[in-house]
């Protein structure tokens, strides 16, 4: 039997201003096995990010049940919940989130200083991630110094550097050119083919038609 390594019921997420409550999730069910691909489609708006973000342990719901990797994570305190999250998820953003005063070697570095690997171990991981995006050429180069393309490549490299077995992609292609997505889509199909259960929010039906499993968001609700 192939594991289960997301699997959401009834999930809601209200968002509280103060003044008015927003439900933005209402009554997610969503299942997700090992080596699954997932595409999440869906209008902006529809609670994409928000359950990504769930997902992710980023941030939580506000009612339903989350089992990630069997364990039910609505028990866990918040320090237990980032070592989860480190431990089984890459992320990867729209906007690549690097910070840009590192080096590209130090970008991917940074998780696996969080995650207690010693020096030797961290410098094999990065340099296997960096050479699985095909940027050992550019390990000294920062953010600034890259494309658009090669830095969601370090953003790849830094998410899979611990080997999670899950990545999250929110909108990865999402500011970048046709050429630039079409090597970082490749990337992400190879990590999934070698086994990485990979969940990836688009708005490019060409891209979303690659998952074996398409689910569409609209108004918080799988339709
Ligand atoms: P998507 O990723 O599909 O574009 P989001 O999950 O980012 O959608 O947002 C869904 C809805 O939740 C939007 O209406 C947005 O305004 C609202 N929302 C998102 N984050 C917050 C927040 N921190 N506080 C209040 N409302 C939020
Ligand atoms: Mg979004």
């Amino acid at each position: 039997m192939i594991r289960p390594v997301i699997d959401m019921k009834k999930i809601t997420k209200v968002y509280d201003t103060g003044k008015l409550k927003v439900e933005v999730l209402k009554g997610i069910d969503i299942l997700v096995k090992e080596g699954d691909l997932v595409s999440i489609m869906g209008a902006s708006g529809s609670g994409k990010s928000t359950l990504m973000n769930i997902m992710g342990c980023l941030d939580i719901m506000t009612t339903g049940d989350y089992f990630l990797n069997g364990k039910d994570i609505t028990t866990y305190t918040e320090e237990a919940l980032s070592d989860v999250r480190n431990k089984n998820i890459g992320f990867i953003f729209q906007k690549f989130n690097l910070l840009t005063k590192l080096t590209a070697y130090e970008n991917v570095e940074l998780p696996l200083i969080y995650g207690g690997f010693s020096k030797q171990e961290r410098h094999e991981r990065v340099m296997n991630a960096l050479d699985m995006v095909g940027l050992s050429d550019r390990i000294k180069h920062n953010p600034t110094e890259l494309s658009g393309g090669q830095q969601q490549r370090v953003a790849i490299a830094r998410a899979i550097a611990g080997n999670p077995p899950v990545i999250l992609a929110d909108e990865p292609t999402g500011n970048l050119d046709s050429k630039s997505t079409e090597e970082v889509i490749k990337i992400l199909m190879a990590l999934n083919k070698k086994g990485m259960t990979l969940v990836l929010i688009t708005h490019n039906h060409d891209i979303a038609k690659l998952a074996r499993r398409i689910v569409h968001i609209r108004d918080g609700e799988i339709i």
